[in-house]
């Protein structure tokens, strides 16, 4: 029997602040164990919390990019449970009064623009992190991740395939990337998810019982786990068997969903206000100041992109898919105003070599202005189409301006007219006959005498330079 998969998503997002959310320690990724915390991060009784205003600010724009209302009133929490990774045994974070409700992020899957509803984004702090040693049998905390500021984005159960899912967490991803907030690099964790997933028969008015799949940190991981999860309910379903409520965990290596807790021993936090921390009271001067800082988001850059610049759907979905791409894209156009030309070369030529490996978008050894004149130089037949990509490369392997590079090289076609002259008045006497035919009217060999001419000035003239000398010199 085919059943419809009910799928909503909780995300954590950790927030790209400097400094941690209740303290002043690096919320920076990495660095070696323990080196960065303090007696607040680390769970020390007696330790107050300072709210970071920047991770309240970063929230709210999180919050208005996924079009949510944003509470001018709310309050932290504390959520009560032990684990080693938090030694203070609980977790601050928002339950009755978050930051952000009710909005939604359109998607587009097969063509067609879905609108997931979200229920809520609230703000709380990251736990540390266990590492298990097998070896010694040992597990070790590192409390650097303790207090880095994290928000979870709840979706409602509006998600029914893991192709939607996974479109969802990759407009999220862009989203957050757009507004700042997130590096959200899923394989430092900084983008991690959580899947409730149950099945219902179409004639079903109410949702099965749902299962939860923990901390998933890829895509395909999402994909897997939820069709893994889908074929393993749809066969109980099938044999008669009840789907029991719990959390399970996926193993990537199996790619198989296992239990880890049912029911009988799910948590209860026992949820209440957080008394040392103030409660956060919005003006609408606070929110407009907020919203103000916000960029250019990608559904408007798409539509200028195609309907400004006239590029085509598909290369301004390239473009505006990695937000450091579009940036450099803008940039480039801003120093050359030839958005389609500077279009081609990004999605063809610069991509190609970010596909390589051989240079990354964050880390360019050439700015958008020399990257711009390299275009411009191409454009104008200052060097040939073919030495303009030579030099791209050369650029990311020396840092070298354009025109440095094809100076050295001999890129440039510097259009000598003397030797045009001298090379078409050979050609044209090499070639008598061809002259004869096209002065008696067979315009058409022109071609072929422009093509015997360009092999012979190639680099030294323009095609321009020579078809205007070949012109003069046949009248
Ligand atoms: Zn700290």
């Amino acid at each position: 029997m085919s059943y419809i998969p009910v799928i909503g998503l909780e995300i954590h997002a950790e927030l790209l602040t400097q400094s941690k959310i209740f303290c002043s320690c690096s919320a920076e990724f990495g660095g070696e164990q323990n080196s960065r915390c303090c007696p607040g991060c680390s769970s020390m009784p007696g330790t107050l919390p300072v709210l970071n205003k920047t991770a309240v600010k970063y929230a709210i724009k999180a919050g208005l990019a996924m079009n949510c209302e944003i509470n001018k009133f709310s309050v932290f929490d504390r959520k009560n449970y032990f684990y080693p990774d938090l030694p203070k045994a609980y977790q601050v974070s928002q339950l009755e009064f978050p930051l952000c409700i009710n909005g939604y992020v359109p998607i587009h899957v097969d063509g067609k623009e879905k609108k997931i509803r979200l229920n809520r984004i609230h703000l709380e702090e990251d736990a540390g992190k266990l590492i298990h040693d097998d070896f010694n049998a040992v597990s070790l905390v590192d409390l650097n991740r303790g207090g880095i500021p994290l928000i979870e984005i709840v979706t409602e159960p509006d998600i029914n395939s893991a192709e939607e899912a996974k479109a969802f967490v990759e407009q999220v991803s862009l989203l957050l990337q757009y507004t700042g907030v997130c590096s959200c690099k899923m394989e430092q964790g900084a983008l991690r998810c959580d899947v409730n997933i149950s099945l219902m028969k179409p004639e079903d008015t109410e949702f099965g019982t749902r299962v939860e799949i923990k901390n998933l940190n890829s895509l395909k991981s999402i994909g897997r786990a939820i069709e893994y999860e889908i074929k393993r309910q749809s066969r109980m379903l099938d044999n008669g068997e009840r789907i029991i409520q719990e959390t399970r965990r996926f193993n990537d290596n199996r790619g198989e969903t296992k239990s880890m807790r049912n029911k009988e021993d799910a948590h209860d936090y026992r949820y209440f206000p957080d008394p040392d921390i103030p409660q956060v009271n919005l003006t609408d001067e606070d929110l407009e100041a907020i919203r103000a800082e916000l960029p250019e988001m990608p559904d408007k850059r798409l539509e200028r992109y195609i309907n400004e610049y006239g590029l085509s759907e598909t290369d301004a979905q390239i473009i505006v898919n990695q937000k450091l791409i579009s940036d450099f894209y803008d940039e480039t156009v801003k120093n050359y105003n030839n958005p389609i030309s500077v279009s081609n070369f990004i999605t063809v030529e610069l991509l190609r070599r970010v596909n390589l490996g051989e240079v990354s978008m964050d880390n360019l050894p050439f700015s958008a202005k020399e990257f711009a004149s390299l275009i411009e130089m191409a454009d104008t037949d200052k060097v040939s189409k073919n030495d303009a990509k030579k030099i791209l490369r050369l650029m990311v392997e020396t840092g070298k301006s354009p025109e440095d590079i094809a100076k050295e090289n001999g890129f440039l076609i510097v259009n000598d007219i003397s030797k045009a002259d001298e090379i078409i008045s050979t050609v044209l006497a090499e070639n008598a006959a061809v002259v004869e035919q096209y002065k008696n009217g067979e315009t058409k060999v022109f071609g072929f005498l422009m093509g015997q001419c360009t092999k012979k000035l190639k680099g030294v003239c323009t095609p321009q330079v020579i078809k205007e000398t070949l012109e003069a010199k046949l009248k």
